[in-house]
């Protein structure tokens, strides 16, 4: 009996390990890519101003192993069980008593619940698939930018071609290749102009690049038909989440919220209730 024969129940079951797995990883991603990334500008400005760059040791993805961020103790496989560790350990180094936060057992969670969507779905397919990794990239922006104001190219540009070459290949029946060309040209551009008539008329800088590229990604992955009500989604919710920032107090310096993460729950919202589901649920 090969995985196919199983039942579908048992196919999202296992899928939501799986995904359980890949959202521990995302927390690595979640953590270090911001930092790589800052590692790699100290490095090239270090060249600009003629000096060696300090960043002597290995520091990507893969290594160094994981270990607690306030004793430096190297988690060892047991404390490292997506979800379970947590619970067990009760959310607490097991070495120095350091409360984890909430956010790594919940990225996990998230993440498995996405991947058990996906496969219940759309079975055991390349649809299923592509939309695993389509949702393991979402949450990975969504909480970077959230934490940095980042939107790593390293992620949105990949994104953004997967989703072309998805459309491409037929393996999203929902989606044609010039569908999801024009919705990325589409997003690109729609975000560009806003953040350009809004620089002109305020002098501030609204959005930044990343915002356009993960909308073009988007775009790819769901259609140019789709494009009006995420945004709509995505600036209805930003605004009011914004202004509650704004009088609890809760905005960061600068005033600046992050438009990642609403675009990416308006991306969330269309792959489980559908693109449409959004219009309809304003009443338009
Ligand atoms: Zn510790």
């Amino acid at each position: 009996m090969g995985f196919m024969d199983l039942s579908p129940a048992l196919n999202a079951l296992l899928a939501g390990l799986f995904g359980l797995l890949v959202g521990s990883f995302l927390n690595v991603v979640i953590y270090r890519l911001p930092k790589m990334m800052e590692r790699q500008w100290a490095d090239e400005c270090a060249e600009l101003g003629g000096k060696v760059p300090e960043s002597g040791k290995k520091f990507n993805l893969l290594a160094p192993r994981s270990r607690c961020s306030s004793c430096g103790h190297i988690l060892r496989w047991y404390e490292n069980i997506p979800v379970l560790s947590y619970l067990f350990l009760r959310g607490r180094c097991l070495v120095c008593g350091t409360a984890y936060g909430l956010r790594y057992p919940l990225v996990e969670a998230v993440t498995g619940a996405l991947f058990y969507f996906c496969a219940w779905r759309w079975g055991w397919t390349m649809t299923a698939l592509a939309w695993c990794g389509f949702s393991a990239a979402l949450l990975a922006l969504a909480v970077i930018d959230w934490d940095t104001t980042l939107l790593p190219d390293d992620i949105t540009l990949p994104l953004l071609w997967a989703g072309l070459i998805v459309a491409a290949l037929q393996w999203n029946p929902a989606v044609s290749l010039p569908v999801a060309l024009w919705g990325a040209v589409a997003g690109y551009l729609s975000l560009w102009l806003v953040y350009w008539a809004f620089k002109l008329v305020t002098g501030k800088e609204g959005m930044g690049y990343g915002d356009f590229k993960l909308f073009a990604a988007l775009g790819a992955w769901f259609g140019w038909p789709a494009l009006v009500p995420m945004i709509l989604m995505a600036s209805v919710i930003g605004a009011v989440i914004g202004i509650g920032m704004k009088f609890s107090g809760g905005l960061r310096e600068g005033g600046y919220v992050p438009f990642g993460p609403f675009l990416a729950g308006a991306g969330f919202t269309a792959l489980v209730f559908g693109p449409q589901s959004i219009l309809q649920f304003v009443g338009l």
